[in-house]
């Protein structure tokens, strides 16, 4: 450290939050490029993590320099020059000399070095041994000029203040031309000016408070960001990723914490009593049994209600689990009791479908009044108030036409799919307008807040959970109904293509029968009958066996090239099925023609549609049968199973086929697990380990936040971190460090993740 404190001490700090435009060397353009990498300020840059380390730390004399070896020399340049191979191409080759000998420097095409290079001076260069036109030299080396004649290699304790060569020498994930290059040179440029003078685990030790064994072996926050860059050892660059690592995971703890507090101390919820007879009556009424998890989930949520604190509860549960009903329970629970329940989906479909449903599960409590907005639907107009009970609907239900007299519970759907604005927007929709609120004459206090259920199909493990989710509470669906059928996966190998198709053409044409789930029994649940005969009922529904196909993830959203993909795959399946029924669904779609195509398939008109993945993951088919997934590799297992959960809804076996663009064993091996693993949380997790936790999401990432230095599947740290933080979050007045760095994290609105 002791070079540190000589910057530091001989120039002007700089701090954390100056714009990155202000450091030297960072023009306009560089500015542009760093901010697609998320660079703004000197703390982002000084926070910016390698993602590997070269070793070049073995000094050698070139009268020592071996063929194969990776090596630094240090020594004068005594000439650079152009040559030209056979093949015309440029070579720059240049010749250093040390006390010993000299060494020859290959570089291909890279003119500006002639000029860059000067004869005379001294360099570092690090670079591969090898034989070059029968001479010793080092291939297209890393270099930096040493201005000043460094000691002599050889001298012990004699040190190279390097940061291109003849060390460890970070290097960071190139992207938007910025060069690891270029970002060594300016992070030295930031360390040297901004490292911070205070440290949490200092302020925390003098705070007169018992410290965890643990901390006292911690690197100094200055010494930490300085050896991440720019480490001494492999031990130290680990020993600082741990710090590091420590420090986010504890900043996350403290936000979930004071986002609780926050939530629970100034917040009153909106009056709900629960009438627990009233729900009991429902759930009886139901064509099926709970399974224990809905039982218990509605047990807490209606505890949850009954407070006078808001509810902020996630209710977790695979596709299928069954979430509607114990939402429906809710929302009966709520409305019972005079309040008004909102219902919002991210899709118009979805909306749709739960408006159905609900009115449906509810039709036997009369004077309900369940209402549909979304943005061609409107219920509510504008200027015209109709009351309601529940509205069910999409991002329209945020707009201000929507007025509440009193919301009392707000149910989100696939909340991920939501960013967090918007969803803390229509909690903080005031609960009661003054100008329209009959009971009262004083506007309702601001901090009256509704309850919050938010639902999600998301396996979320659970050190996940505990990180991002830490400020809700959780109730987990980790049971399906009774008499689901797991979804037969197969990874069909390319060469079986074509196999793949004719089989999917002779269970097209078998004949299946099905009933709809809603209003039947499970034991009721027929699967397609030996004989192929059709048995037709009252809610029974003959059908051929019907297919979705799923075209290739290609960017997040619903883009012209992501459609022009499914649009493709389309007319490529056309031909191969022709004598078949297809159509195409995919985002760019008029919510008319989204809803004329989703109804076909439902009529079982279409044997077979095609849609791009970002499409309706709720989407309830019961007569869909087979699910196929082009480049299944470009999914997150979660995911996939998220996908394969739209078939089989009827309850009869179904089946998946997934596609894959890889060779690689590794990806196989991945896709293999959606073969004989059937639980979305099993799958999520075994992803985490496999390709890392941003994977889970997938392509909803919203609200999705990669840990840069943690890992979500380092429990022990997740759980030691977590006890640290209920430790400190009581003293952060005597921790001023951290409290800095949590205000500036929580830019957020303080809202349910
Ligand atoms: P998700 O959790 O994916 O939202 P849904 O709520 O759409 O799942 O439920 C899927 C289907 O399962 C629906 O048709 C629903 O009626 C049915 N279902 C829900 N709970 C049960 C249960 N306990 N037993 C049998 N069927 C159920
Ligand atoms: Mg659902």
């Amino acid at each position: 450290m002791k070079e540190l404190f000589w910057y530091t001490t001989h120039m002007d700090r700089m701090a954390f939050d100056t714009p990155i435009g202000e450091v030297w060397g960072v023009g306009e353009q560089y500015v542009k490029k760093l901010e697609k990498l998320n660079i703004r300020t000197v703390r982002d840059l000084v926070y910016h993590k390698p993602s590997r380390y070269e070793d070049w730390s073995m000094i050698s004399p070139t009268t020592a320099v071996q063929a194969g070896e990776k090596v630094t020399v240090v020594g004068k340049i005594v000439s650079i020059t152009p040559v030209r191979t056979k093949y015309g191409k440029q070579m720059q080759i240049a010749r250093l000399m040390d006390e010993g000998g000299e060494i020859q420097l290959v570089w291909f095409n890279q003119r500006y070095l002639l000029a860059a290079i000067q004869v005379g001076s001294w360099y570092s260069v690090s670079g591969k041994a090898d034989v070059f036109n029968g001479q010793l030299s080092l291939m297209s080396p890393e270099f930096e000029n040493l201005r000043t004649p460094p000691y002599p290699y050889s001298k012990k304790g004699g040190k190279l203040y390097t940061i291109h060569t003849g060390r460890l020498v970070p290097v960071y994930p190139e992207t938007y031309g910025v060069s690891s290059k270029w970002l060594r040179s300016r992070i030295k440029v930031v360390l040297e000016q901004a490292l911070p003078t205070e440290d949490w685990i200092e302020q925390y030790k003098n705070s007169g408070a018992q410290v965890l064994q643990e901390l006292q072996n911690f690197l100094d926050i200055a010494t930490a960001l300085y050896q991440i860059h720019f480490p001494d050892s492999m031990e130290m660059a680990e020993k600082a990723q741990k710090r590091l690592a420590r420090d986010e995971l504890l900043v996350l703890h403290l936000e979930n914490l004071a986002r609780r507090a926050d939530w629970k101390n100034n917040k009153v919820a909106v009056k709900v009593s629960v009438q627990k007879s009233v729900v009991k009556s429902f759930i009886s009424s139901l064509p099926f049994k709970l399974t224990r998890a809905q039982e218990r989930a509605v047990d807490e949520i209606l505890i949850d209600l009954g407070k006078d604190k808001p509810m902020n509860r996630l209710l977790e549960g695979d596709v299928g689990s069954g979430k509607t009903v114990v939402a429906a329970a809710a929302a009966l629970a709520a409305v019972n009791s005079g309040v008004q329940v909102a219902v919002m989906a991210p899709t118009e479909i979805l909306a749709q479908q739960h408006f159905e449903t609900l009115r449906e599960l509810l039709k036997s409590c009369e004077g309900f009044n369940i209402v549909l907005q979304t943005g061609r639907k409107k219920f509510v107009k504008k200027g015209k108030d109709e009351p309601f009970d529940v509205i069910v609907g999409t991002h329209a239900l945020l707009s201000d036409v929507v007025n509440f007299d009193n919301l009392g519970l707000v149910i989100i759907d696939e909340q991920h799919r939501f960013g967090v604005e918007q969803r803390a927007k229509l909690v903080n929709k005031p609960p009661g307008d003054f100008s329209r609120n009959r009971s009262s004459h004083v506007r309702n206090d601001i901090s009256t807040a509704p309850h919050l259920l938010t639902m999600t199909a998301t396996p979320i493990p659970r050190t996940v959970a505990l990180t991002l989710y830490g400020d809700l509470d959780l109730s987990v669906l980790d049971e399906m109904p009774a008499g689901r059928k797991p979804v037969k996966t197969w990874l069909v190998p390319n060469h079986k293509r074509s196999g793949a198709y004719n089989w999917i053409r002779e269970q097209i044409t078998s004949f299946g029968t099905f009933i709809r789930l809603t209003g039947q029994k499970t034991e009721d649940r027929i699967q397609k009958t030996e004989t192929n005969k059709i048995k037709t009922g009252n809610s029974k529904l003959e059908t051929r066996n019907q297919v979705f196909v799923v075209c290739p993830f290609i960017e997040p959203s619903e883009s012209m090239t992501t459609v022009k993909a499914a649009r493709d795959e389309f007319e490529k399946l056309q031909k191969i099925f022709a004598d078949f029924n297809l159509d195409l669904l995919h985002g760019r779609l008029k919510g008319k023609e989204k809803d004329e195509v989703i109804e076909k398939f439902r009529n079982g008109k279409t044997d077979i549609l095609v849609s791009t993945p970002v499409v309706e993951v709720g989407v309830d088919i019961p007569q869909a049968s087979i699910m196929l997934i082009e480049a299944a590799e470009r999914f997150g297992l979660a995911q996939l199973h998220q996908l394969r959960g739209r078939v089989g809804r009827g309850g009869q076996q179904a089946y998946c086929l997934l596609f894959s663009e890889s060779d690689s064993p590794q990806t196989k091996k991945r896709l293999k697990a959606m073969e004989d693993i059937n639980s979305g949380l099993k799958l999520a997790e075994l992803d985490m380990k496999m390709r890392g936790p941003g994977q889970i999401y997938g392509i909803s990432q919203h609200g999705f936040m990669d840990l840069k230095f943690a890992d979500y599947s380092d429990s022990e740290l997740i759980q030691e971190t977590k006890k640290l933080a209920e430790e400190v979050f009581p003293r952060l007045s005597e921790i001023p460090d951290l409290k800095k760095r949590l205000e500036a994290g929580i830019i957020r609105e303080v809202a349910p993740n």
